[in-house]
């Protein structure tokens, strides 16, 4: 008797994928905080508060993926900043050796001209 608070502790609900698992990581824990999964969490299209009813775990699964996100979203950004730099301050070949893009600006597109072509 009483038993029913025991079968609802058998796991957590993930916040991300709403399916209930066995490991998951809270939000508000200092390992949490060591993965920086709030501030990735800010790049989804949902709020987390740390006082809303909502659950505050996440399971391993969606914690790769956010992580994956991520490393993607910052990837996207930083090379968005390259380009930009690259072509404010790098235009009329004064593009230096560090920058990634260095060389590209040599476009092989004038190979795709067919030449010579008499018949
Ligand atoms: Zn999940
Ligand atoms: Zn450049």
């Amino acid at each position: 008797m009483g038993s029913t608070a025991k079968a609802i502790m058998t796991g957590f609900i993930c916040r991300l994928c709403s399916e209930q698992k066995k490991v998951v990581i809270h939000l508000y824990t200092s390992r949490a905080k060591k993965l920086k999964l709030l501030k990735k969490i800010k790049l989804l299209p949902i709020s987390v508060d740390k006082y809303d009813n909502l659950p505050k775990t996440i399971c391993e699964q969606c914690v790769s993926k956010l992580e994956a996100q991520y490393d993607l979203l910052q990837k996207i950004r930083r090379s968005n900043s390259v380009h930009r730099s690259h072509r404010m301050h790098h235009s009329n070949g004064r593009c230096p050796a560090e920058c990634p893009l260095h060389g590209e600006d040599e476009s092989t597109e004038s190979e795709m001209e067919v030449q010579g072509t008499s018949s």
